[in-house]
């Protein structure tokens, strides 16, 4: 990667090491300086932070500390932050606690392109006897606040939607549909791993918000539920009272100092039009860029994350493209990466109607605040060129030119 603006400078003491362009953030994003500085620290601070002696109390003043920098992430006050290890635990933690006190009685409402953190424990509470219904997202990879509406019942418990797609970035509107599920009196989750630090989720009033450290230059295996004070639920992890009982064990000191760290390096972007500009700049190159392939298709359409980009190149296999670009040092992926390696189609274009083929030929590109000018172009070269070379191959024969949609507009 080469050289950025120091505002937008997030690069890690790994980077300077790479010879790579990575262009994955979506599936984890590099540590940032300060929160491998702040790792460190928290390494340190050895005391347990229940101690009451004076190595404890250190341990425990940064823990409250780092609970308040996160809680500003999260626009909520620092006792409705509850740590987890990770963004999916943090998902299980909000669906599971709701309906385990319940004895697994009620309604759950969800999306067909939720990540599998939250499927999976949809299908986990479908199980034990919870009535799920999954709502189907519109051909442009959002859901419609009216069909999640229509499917709220007398007996719905709980709704779970997403704020931004891992593999789209189509953004959801969970403002409008969290205002919808409070007018009808229900409880409202959403999944925000994929723009915690890119978008502000400052000003949302879902009840449960997840996130995740290791999406916004923070380490892996640890993450936060935001928990408003008003809902109650059931630990997943039963032991000691730590995070005001709502989950037990010694607190991961080191990982919650890095995300907050994190958190912290992230806030100023967030509302930083220059920032969000240049993040536009740099889609808008890579799609004018592809422009030069016919046949091509921009998954989603407006509004979408600008820092990721799924697009579906007709007549070639994403996997055997993805595995010529790591031949030339870019780094992308198909889909989301708990799903690479899977043959199967992605279940997120399955469910806006695109075709199993289609699916198979998309590519998700995804940056972050290192990435330049110089890797949109370099990616852009090395893409255009592997997939020309699979259509030669091939005889992929062009069709009537379809060429991506965002290409020649500007943002
Ligand atoms: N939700 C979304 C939208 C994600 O993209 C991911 C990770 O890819 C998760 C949840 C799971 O987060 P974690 O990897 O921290 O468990």
């Amino acid at each position: 990667m080469t050289q950025s603006p120091a505002l937008h400078d997030n690069r890690c003491p790994a980077d300077d090491l790479t010879e790579f362009i990575y262009l994955d953030y979506a599936a984890t994003t590099p540590l940032c300086r300060e929160a491998a500085d702040a790792l460190g620290r928290g390494l340190l601070l050895f005391g347990n932070p229940s101690s009451r002696h004076s190595a404890g109390q250190a341990a425990h003043e940064a823990l409250d500390a780092a609970r308040a920098q996160v809680a500003a992430l999260l626009g909520c006050p620092p006792a409705e932050v509850v740590f987890t290890g990770g963004g999916s635990e943090a998902i299980s933690l909000a669906m599971r606690g709701t309906f385990a006190p319940l004895r697994w009685r009620g309604h759950l409402v969800t999306t067909a392109i939720e990540h599998s953190a939250v499927l999976e424990s949809a299908a986990a509470l479908r199980r034990r006897g919870v009535d799920v219904t999954v709502v189907a997202p519109e051909p442009s990879g959002h859901i419609d606040p009216a069909r999640v509406a229509a499917a709220i019942r007398n007996d719905t418990v709980l709704v779970s939607v997403m704020h931004a797609n891992n593999e789209t970035g189509a953004i959801q509107p969970v403002q409008h549909i969290t205002e919808l599920v409070h007018a009808a009196g229900r409880l409202m989750h959403v999944d925000a791993v994929q723009t915690a630090g890119k978008l502000p989720i400052d000003t949302m009033t879902a009840d449960m918000v997840s996130i995740s450290a290791h999406k916004f230059g923070g380490p892996k295996g640890v993450g936060a539920l935001r928990l408003s004070a008003r809902h109650h639920i059931e630990p997943l992890v039963c032991g000691g009272g730590q995070e005001d009982g709502r989950r037990a064990g010694t607190e991961n000191l080191p990982g919650v100092l890095g995300m907050a760290a994190a958190a912290v390096v992230a806030a100023p972007r967030l509302h930083d039009p220059a920032y969000r500009q240049q993040r536009w700049h740099l889609r808008t190159r890579l799609l004018q860029h592809l422009s030069a392939l016919d046949d091509t298709h921009v998954n989603a359409t407006d509004p979408v994350m600008a820092e990721t980009i799924s697009v579906s190149f007709a007549g070639v296999r994403a996997d055997t493209v993805a595995d010529i670009l790591d031949t030339h040092g870019v780094c992308v992926s198909t889909g989301s990466a708990c799903h690479a390696g899977q043959d199967s189609p992605s279940h997120v274009l399955t469910a806006m109607g695109i075709s199993d083929e289609r699916s198979r030929a998309t590519l998700r590109y995804s940056f972050g605040p290192a990435t330049t000018d110089a890797d949109i172009d370099a990616a852009a070269r090395a893409t255009i060129a592997a997939v020309n070379q699979l259509r030669r191959v091939s005889g992929h024969r062009r069709p009537a030119t379809v060429r991506p949609a965002e290409a020649a507009g500007a943002h």
